[in-house]
């Protein structure tokens, strides 16, 4: 079976303080197993190292990015060998906020994406559709498009978690309905066994990100496809730990 994955994505967010009150909230928060959920916990990079210190130890932290190639004159970037020697496991490459407003294409997500793997870092890899492209019936056209920019440069697929986040679902509080997040995952799930094989479409969990709380999750998560959460503003709560549908 696929383990269910829980991300914590705090983008541009918190002071030293507020991390600390969050990690200790998060330390204290009742989860079920590790074998039953995997948690990662995505703060900013200045962050990384106090985070991953204070941390329980069943958790893991992950970068919110990282540079396309090994490191050198690229002023502001940091390497994924950076990473893998500062000893963070994951690195979340390819989201929406970074592909929009920075420009990054889905071929240099999917560089992105090959070069962190074949360092050795996990990668939670986002794809979705603007609703401007849900609403011209383009949705999977769209994703299909990210995900094989991924799959034309990785074969193995042990190390990649999908991220399914609709742009107009993300920090918009309209979260995509059970049935609406099911029809993409399903249609993901189908793209990969035609694409990369029945074995890594089988494995290689997808999950759903875009307004995701205490409140939504429970029947989001009763989805056959769906695999998982990356959240976004709830992470910054804790409370989305707690009201996790059970798994034990
Ligand atoms: P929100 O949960 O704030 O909508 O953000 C989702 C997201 O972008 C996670 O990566």
């Amino acid at each position: 079976g696929r383990k269910f994955f829980v991300g914590g994505n705090w983008k541009c967010n918190g002071t030293g303080e507020e991390v600390k009150k969050i990690v200790s909230m998060l330390n204290e928060a009742e989860v079920h197993s590790e074998d039953v959920v995997e948690v990662v916990v995505s703060p900013p990079y200045v962050f990384l190292p106090l985070v991953k210190s204070l941390l329980r130890p069943d958790f893991h932290v992950a970068a919110q990015n990282c540079w396309v190639n090994k490191g050198g004159a690229f002023t502001g970037e940091v390497s994924a060998e950076m990473l893998v020697n500062l000893g963070i496991p994951w690195v979340i490459l390819g989201h929406s906020e970074r592909r929009l407003l920075l420009n990054e294409s889905n071929e240099f997500v999917g560089d992105k994406i090959a070069y962190a793997l074949s360092r050795g870092l996990k990668v939670i890899a986002c794809v979705g559709e603007t609703l401007e492209q849900r609403e011209s019936g383009s949705t999977m056209a769209v994703v299909a498009a990210q995900t094989k920019a991924i799959a034309d440069r990785v074969s193995n697929w042990a190390n990649i978690v999908l991220a399914y986040e609709p742009v107009w679902a993300i920090g918009t509080g309209k979260v995509a309905t059970p049935a609406q997040a099911q029809e993409v995952h399903c249609e993901l799930r189908k793209w990969l066994q035609e694409n990369a094989g029945a074995e890594v479409a089988a494995t290689t969990r997808i999950i759903y990100g875009g307004s995701v709380n205490g409140a939504n999750c429970k029947e989001l998560a009763a989805q056959p496809d769906l695999d998982g959460f990356l959240v976004g503003g709830a992470s910054l709560k804790v409370v989305i730990f707690r009201s996790l549908p059970s798994y034990s």
